[in-house]
């Protein structure tokens, strides 16, 4: 070069492509450096040759040159395996055809049985792993900067380029060489961002729905089991009370019982005595006898009918016994518990009732000490009427297309408007020796069965409680 000529400079250092292939390949044993045979061809060879010199000894080293390109194609499908092949250039083969080296290099590489390494980064993208090299790119900007500084008037001096290990991704994956080997800093061309580069934003955001979903899944199942045994616990509690509840209606109920007894037991020792007395007589009339017998028979049935509903009044359930049957029926066996009571106190009962069944589906002992909490509070609010105007009605009915309803109205003193909701809370009682419960349990057993409850003033006098129940499925 003249001396006042000043430029950037490219070094090729093959050692460092050396470097770079053992670093991928450190089991390699062979190394092949393939060259051509045009003047620049042979001057790299020699060039390599020393400066790989002290790199080839641990390796079993064969410089492929004066070969044709068909030669160089056959040789490279028979590299073993374990081998480091570095590629210098090729302008022309020893048959003298000419060639752009990466072309031939191409070739070579399509057949090739182990890695290529070139000093040039023109190769990467013809079948080349990478090496170490100076970018076309960076040459370019070391140049035009040295220019802008000349242009600028500021002093310059002759620059060397950069250099830079390249990388294609796509050979490192089709030899399987680890990327981590690569030297660092190496600049991977043609890479396929990963999965997780690629998705992370639609990965962490679906697995974000997911762990959220689940922790609210978690919280809802944790939530359903409590109340599952909440829902146990306020069953078995509701069955302890109603009982107690049950309990507390036959204390109540068992002087009039008792005197409702004594009316079949009564009749049954007057029948005896008066058999007794026909039987004594001379010529006994003894179809009589047989009518009073029918007739001990009967009272005997009566009576053991009043302790059977006393009993069923008393017994203690550990389960709900849901079972379906008709509000009709239960009605009635209600009244004939109240029956002996009513009488007492002097109280007329009377019930309606449509002609059809009206089926629901609940625990009938539950549903009938419903209606003697409500008729034994309403006899109690009508002992200060005159006798003549207790009037207890008990009545059914069908509502709407799926709800059955039972009312049970007084002639009593009625209920201030402002506690007809107060009624029902548990402890409310104007009684002297009242608990208060009788309402609370009322409605705690019908809202157990789907049901509701409240109560009213008759515009005549006197308080009505409602029940209303769906309807059995079957009826
Ligand atoms: P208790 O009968 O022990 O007082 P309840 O819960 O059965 O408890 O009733 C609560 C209160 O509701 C009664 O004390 C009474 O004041 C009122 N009550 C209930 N039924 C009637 C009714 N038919 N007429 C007037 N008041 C009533």
């Amino acid at each position: 070069m003249p001396s006042d000529v000043i430029g950037a400079f490219t070094e090729f250092d093959i050692v460092k492509t050396a470097e770079m292939a053992r670093g991928l390949q450190p089991e390699a044993r062979y190394l092949f450096v393939v060259g051509g045979s045009s003047e620049f061809d042979r001057w790299w060879l020699a060039k390599a040759r020393a400066d790989l010199a002290a790199f080839s000894k641990d390796y079993e080293t064969t410089y492929l040159e004066d070969l044709t390109i068909d030669e160089f194609v056959k040789r490279a499908a028979e590299f073993p395996r374990d081998s480091i092949v570095i590629a210098l250039t090729i302008f022309k083969d020893s048959a003298g055809r000419n060639f752009i080296p990466r072309e031939a290099i191409r070739q070579i590489s399509r057949t090739a049985s182990a890695p290529i390494y070139g000093p040039y980064p023109t190769y990467v993208d013809y079948g080349v792993v990478g090496g170490n090299v100076v970018t076309f790119e960076s040459l370019g900007m070391t140049v035009a900067d040295l220019a802008l500084d000349a242009l600028a008037g500021k002093p310059i001096s002759n620059l060397e380029s950069p250099q830079t290990y390249i990388a294609d991704a796509r050979q490192l994956q089709r030899w399987g060489l680890p990327e981590k080997n690569l030297p660092p800093g190496t600049v991977q061309m043609f890479r396929e961002p990963t999965f997780w580069e690629q998705y992370w934003f639609a990965v962490v955001a679906a697995l974000a729905v997911i762990t959220t979903q689940g922790i609210v899944i978690t919280g809802l199942l944790i939530e359903r089991r409590r109340r599952r045994k909440a829902e146990i616990e306020s069953r078995r509690r509701l069955l302890e009370v109603v009982h107690l509840n049950q309990s507390a209606t036959a204390g109540a109920l068992s002087a009039s019982i008792a005197h409702e007894l004594n009316q079949p037991l009564g009749a049954i020792r007057s029948n005896a005595e008066a058999a007794a007395i026909i039987l004594r007589s001379e010529r006994p009339d003894l179809k009589l006898i047989e009518q009073i017998l029918i007739d001990i028979q009967d009272d005997d049935q009566r009576a053991g009918d009043i302790i059977s509903r006393m009993r069923g009044l008393l017994k203690k359930r550990s389960e709900i016994d849901w079972q379906e049957f008709d509000l009709n029926e239960v009605t009635t066996s209600a009244i004939l518990i109240l029956h002996g009571e009513a009488e007492r106190k002097g109280v007329v009962v009377s019930s309606n009732r449509p002609p059809r069944a009206l089926p629901v589906r609940a625990d009938k002992i539950h549903v009938q000490q419903v209606i003697l909490n409500l008729a034994t509070n309403a006899m109690d609010a009508m002992l200060e009427m005159v006798a003549t105007e207790r009037r207890l009605v008990l009545e059914t009915t069908l509502t709407r297309e799926s709800q059955v309803e039972l009312s049970i109205s007084d002639t009593g003193r009625g209920i201030p408007d402002e506690q007809l909701a107060s009624v029902f809370e548990p402890f409310y009682t104007t009684k002297p020796t009242g608990t208060g419960l009788g309402l609370s349990i009322a409605r705690a057993i019908i809202e157990t069965y789907g049901g509701k409850i409240w109560a009213d003033n008759r515009p005549e006098g006197g308080a009505v409680f409602r029940v209303v129940l769906p309807l059995a499925r079957s009826g």
